[in-house]
């Protein structure tokens, strides 16, 4: 038994945990400080996730992907997030395009799109908006009809994969005076006349992900590219987000165990006043307080996986699990900074990238504030039922 708490992981689970830390060690690691400083998307790594069998994991096996537990999942993805933030929030973000589809598509839908997520492809999740980020109800992207489909228009954006995926999903108001209720969700072609991608984020951290625009300038869609019911889709974004979150609780215990353990070598490395740093209470008992909320921060998200996959709902354990860990990720970056000292102010550290890395775990697919917010809406409707 060691100070962090390990989850015990099934055959299945484990070998893929310890696949994706071989692959990580060796191929994502040592280009995590290039993808950093270059703002490079690995087109390289998502070769080997097709080729190790890491593309496609959420996708079963009927069509065509690799069939993983949402604990496998996390497994993954949080080895592969302590190797390289970038490659753990593509390879989740790879999963992730599965979600829509599985819940709401229909077979003919899974079997065209799901199938050549397994070969590389991406799908991207386009929901947030200029004016629609925490409150997605307000987005204003609209679905006219058109004949027998529709033609959209709005602007997108923060869209993960854009520019890279095959297809997006895009939520437009079909009824914009039913509100939340006359959303709709479109399957849109990446290169669909009128779905136009000029503008990337220039990002403080996960700068080897790409994260893009995505205008509609009437981008005609078919009947038959609606995703689940008319009116339904603001509800699906929000399901998809539900299993989102364990997975973005996943990139926060990748990161989040790779700033202890470098904070904790250096801590009994670098000795001041003749002694290492760890022994100063100042030092060691901080890392002993990271060691424990990394050790529940992994507790809340294997059980928000393990609800997940046993098809128990999983937005209260998802909730639960993203704003604890992103949070203890917070204090874990902060921590290994402060271990590092100057170095630790300075590239190429890795205590400063994981730093930047962090931080947007507590912002996207719900920020801190949102998960408090579905917490205590949680918390009220129990008090108000006894
Ligand atoms: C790198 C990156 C990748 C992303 N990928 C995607 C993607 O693939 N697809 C997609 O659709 N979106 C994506 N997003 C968008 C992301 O989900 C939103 O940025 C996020 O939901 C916050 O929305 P916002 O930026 O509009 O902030 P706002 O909603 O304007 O919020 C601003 C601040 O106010 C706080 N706040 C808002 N409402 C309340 C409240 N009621 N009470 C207290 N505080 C509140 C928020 O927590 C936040 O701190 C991505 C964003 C980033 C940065």
């Amino acid at each position: 038994m060691g100070v962090l708490w390990e989850p015990t992981l099934d055959a299945e689970a484990a070998h893929w945990r310890d696949l994706a830390r071989k692959v990580a060690t060796e191929r994502f690691a040592p280009l995590a400080e290039e993808l950093d400083r270059e703002q490079r998307y690995p087109h390289e790594h998502v070769a080997t996730f097709v080729e190790t069998g890491l593309s496609g994991m959420l996708v079963p096996s009927e069509f065509g992907g690799t069939g993983l537990t949402m604990t496998a999942i996390c497994a993954v993805v949080e080895e592969v997030s302590a190797a390289c933030a970038s490659t753990g929030a593509i390879l989740a973000a790879h999963a992730l395009g599965a979600v829509p589809l599985l819940l709401a598509g229909t077979d003919e839908q899974k079997r065209d799109i799901l199938g050549p997520l397994r070969a590389g492809a991406a799908i991207s999740f386009a929901l947030t908006e200029e004016g629609a980020g925490s409150d997605a109800a307000a987005l204003r992207a609209r679905a006219e009809p058109d004949g027998e489909g529709y033609r959209l228009y709005g602007e997108k954006i923060y869209i993960g994969n854009g520019g890279i995926s095959t297809r997006y999903v895009v939520f437009a108001k079909t009824d914009p005076a039913a509100g939340a209720r006359g959303i709709t969700a479109f399957i849109v072609p990446a290169g669909a006349e009128g779905a136009v991608v000029d503008r990337v984020e220039d990002k403080m951290g996960i700068r080897g992900t790409r994260t893009s625009n995505l205008r509609l300038d009437g981008v005609r869609v078919a009947k038959s590219d609606v995703l689940g019911q008319v009116g339904r889709g603001l509800k699906l974004a929000l399901r998809t987000l539900d299993l989102g979150r364990v997975t973005v609780a996943a990139q926060g215990l990748g990161i989040a165990s790779a700033a202890y353990r470098l904070a904790a070598a250096e801590a009994v490395r670098r000795e001041t006043f003749g002694r290492p740093l760890i022994e100063n209470q100042g030092i060691g008992f901080r890392l002993a307080d990271v060691a424990v909320e990394l050790s529940a921060a992994r507790m809340l998200t294997y059980q928000a996986a393990g609800a997940y996959d046993a098809g128990q709902p999983v937005s209260m354990p998802g909730a639960r699990a993203k704003l604890y860990t992103s949070e203890v990720a917070h204090r874990a970056v902060d921590l290994a900074v402060q271990v590092f000292g100057g170095a630790g102010f300075c590239k190429p550290c890795p205590a400063e990238r994981l730093y930047r890395d962090q931080r947007v775990l507590e912002i996207y697919e719900g920020s801190s504030e949102i998960q408090r917010l579905v917490l205590s809406r949680a918390i009220a409707t129990e008090v108000a039922q006894g």
